[in-house]
């Protein structure tokens, strides 16, 4: 089942489309790059600039757009809050702001997608963030397997790349790793950013 689409961008395609290729390339990127092996957590390069690098807390909006699931709307909420109670010195409160979240009711061949700008492999600031999760995807998992595709996509969202192994939400591989909440080493990675 796939999950999400982030991994190193590529040059020789549009970044908005970069992350859903690279979420079906995603498998075969496990199996060359991390075969067997576990890693710890992973920078994207960007953070969201004017809140603290380090202590409690950073203060991230997250814009509702249009949800057209209830339940896709109500399990990013708890994912938020998940993050939000967890030991990353972070909290994201439902406000305007320029990371969004949204849904679709197109079929595509990932859980949750997140697209920033500027595009991955980028240093410095977020302008924006946004993330979309697939109804049709979405409905095809349990709440445990909804809600860790949604902490994912929001660890995207707040600068954290893909780890292996099953350490953290952050998992790369078509796989759900069973986290009701983001690991420590999910934690640590956000906790080098904010
Ligand atoms: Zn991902």
């Amino acid at each position: 089942m796939s999950r999400s689409s982030t991994k190193q961008p590529r040059t020789w395609i549009s970044r908005r489309w970069r992350r859903l290729l690279i979420l079906v390339l995603a498998p075969v990127f496990a199996l060359l790059t991390t075969t067997g092996q576990a890693s710890g957590y992973a920078l994207e390069g960007l953070r969201w600039h004017g809140t603290p690098t380090s202590g409690c807390c950073a203060y991230i909006h997250v814009q509702f757009n249009t949800f057209s699931s209830s339940n896709d709307r109500s399990v990013m909420t708890d994912a938020m809050n998940a993050w939000t109670g967890s030991p990353a010195n972070v909290i994201l409160q439902a406000l305007p702001g320029n990371l969004t979240v949204e849904d679709t009711t197109a079929t595509e061949p990932w859980v949750g997608a997140t697209f920033s700008n500027p595009n991955w492999g980028s240093t410095g600031s977020f302008v924006w963030v946004h993330v979309v999760m697939s109804i049709p995807s979405m409905n095809a998992l349990g709440y445990s397997a909804q809600k860790e595709a949604s902490m994912h996509e929001l660890g995207h969202a707040m600068g954290i790349d893909h780890t292996y192994g099953c350490i953290g939400v952050m998992e790369g591989t078509a796989t759900f790793c069973g986290y009701s909440s983001p690991s420590s080493d999910d934690v640590a990675g956000i906790n080098a950013l904010y």
